[in-house]
């Protein structure tokens, strides 16, 4: 009998646990994850895997978990560089007097590009593989997130009046059919319409974004039912509220993400379930802005795809998933009234597989299975914070600091090292930020 020789890979994962896919058995305890050409290419017991594989790098990780990176369903990226710069303020006064303002003055191509570079670096440092975006100049947002090899999906802001993006709802929309095409083919980078809101964009190009999300398979992503006055303010001006226009303009369908969903009645939630559409859940910036309280356990219950993501960072004021994940879970079992409401498991589902899918990435990443990209990240279980850790997927969720996320992967490439990120120049990302600082200071309330 002659032995089998291992087989040649690029990287094996050694890890104390490994959420797996299977929602019955979660957690996996020493296994190995096996990567090759940037895929996850089998996911076995470490005993087994030194047997079966050789490797070019293999990591021994003893005090981590590896879980799929998380996916942060909702953001506007550049505003990064506005973060602080207005705070505690309701929604209408902080957008109306503040940052329309800011952002009229100072939104450039060049602002996008840092901007959401600064994005970029903190949502690797926190764990955060693949983002969805909401901001003028998607082209340099994209430009940023392809240089760094971060994973997004940008949603091109469409918008009834003009700004430094564009003229009319006409542009947007063929900005962003042009920039679907000339990305059409990337790893990496996806685009979807990005209709603002209801109460800022009209019925025309609202059936036309229908018909040509559909036309194109690609997401439609807009806020809707962020507050009590939209949809007071809507009743008054066309005698509907937001949604029920939607709905009959074509937009309520797989392809809709509604952001925020703070003000739902029953037959509204039933309307999306019908529809198959997905929420992304913003709790934070809907705590500082006093917007509302999404349902989020009536959403689930009436399986509704509920996904998680933190706004952009002017109304958060950070891109920390792992915080994010913690207020989601606590706020869920507060608005229901319900201690068991979203338990840890399906608060971590909510900020990895649900954001997958509300993007209609779930064949590619939201798991660790074999074939799906290797988009990974590890966490130590070992900072006192974590200690003593008789239940990891708890952990993970009501205790867990970002900082303790030490390795991330995307696309297989190694993008932060033992909490090193490899593909950003800090000390020349901080530079620009800090010129950014000074011409926008004194605009900023104080
Ligand atoms: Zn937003």
């Amino acid at each position: 009998m002659t032995a089998i020789p291992p087989e040649m890979v690029e990287t094996l994962l050694h890890a104390r646990w490994v959420l797996g896919a299977d929602d019955d058995q979660a957690l996996l305890e020493d296994h190995c994850l096996v990567l090759d050409k940037g895929r996850i290419v089998d996911l076995l017991p470490s005993s087994e895997a030194s047997e079966r594989y050789s490797a070019q790098t293999c990591l021994t990780l003893g005090e981590h978990v590896l879980m799929p990176g998380l996916v942060n369903t909702h953001g506007h990226a550049a505003m990064s560089l506005l973060r602080g710069a207005a705070d505690d303020l309701p929604l209408h006064t902080w957008l109306q007097d503040y940052i329309w303002p800011l952002e009229g003055r100072w939104v450039s191509e060049e602002f996008v590009y840092h901007g959401t570079q600064l994005a970029i670096a903190e949502m690797l440092r926190s764990g955060t593989t693949c983002f969805a975006d909401m901001y003028f100049f998607p082209n340099q947002a994209a430009r940023a997130a392809s240089e760094i090899g971060m994973r997004a999906q940008f949603a091109s802001p469409i918008i009834d009046f003009p700004t430094a993006w564009g003229q009319n709802a006409t542009e947007y929309i063929r900005k962003t059919t042009d920039l679907n095409d000339q990305y059409t083919n990337h790893p990496l980078i996806s685009f979807a319409f990005g209709p603002h809101a209801p109460y800022t964009v009209s019925n025309a190009p609202l059936e036309r974004v229908a018909m040509l999300a559909e036309e194109l398979d690609i997401p439609i992503h807009m806020h809707v039912h962020e507050t009590a006055q939209e949809i007071s303010d809507a009743l008054k001006a066309d005698g509907r509220r937001p949604l029920q226009r939607l709905a009959e303009l074509g937009l309520v369908s797989p392809r809709l993400v509604c952001v925020h969903a703070t003000q739902l009645l029953d037959e509204e939630i039933a309307l999306l379930a019908e529809h198959g559409a997905s929420i992304a859940h913003c709790p934070e910036s809907n705590l500082k802005l006093a917007s509302g309280f999404c349902p989020v356990a009536k959403l689930q219950q009436a399986g509704v795809n509920v996904a998680l993501g933190t706004d952009g960072a002017a109304s958060n004021n950070d891109l920390d998933m792992f915080g994010e994940m913690r207020t989601a879970a606590q706020l869920a079992k507060a608005v229901a009234g319900d201690a068991s409401a979203l338990p840890a498991l399906q608060a971590l589902r909510m900020t990895t597989i649900n954001g997958a899918r509300a993007m209609g990435l779930d064949n590619e990443i939201g798991s660790l299975e074999t074939g799906k990209s290797a988009d990974v990240i590890a966490v130590r279980l070992d900072s006192l914070n974590a200690l003593p850790c008789y239940n990891p997927l708890s952990q993970l969720v009501y205790s867990t600091q970002s900082n303790q996320v030490s390795h991330v992967w995307v696309a297989g490439k190694l993008l932060l090292d033992d909490g090193e990120l490899t593909s950003v120049d800090l000390g020349r990302l901080r530079g620009h930020v800090q010129q950014w600082q000074q011409r926008i200071q004194p605009d900023t309330r104080r």
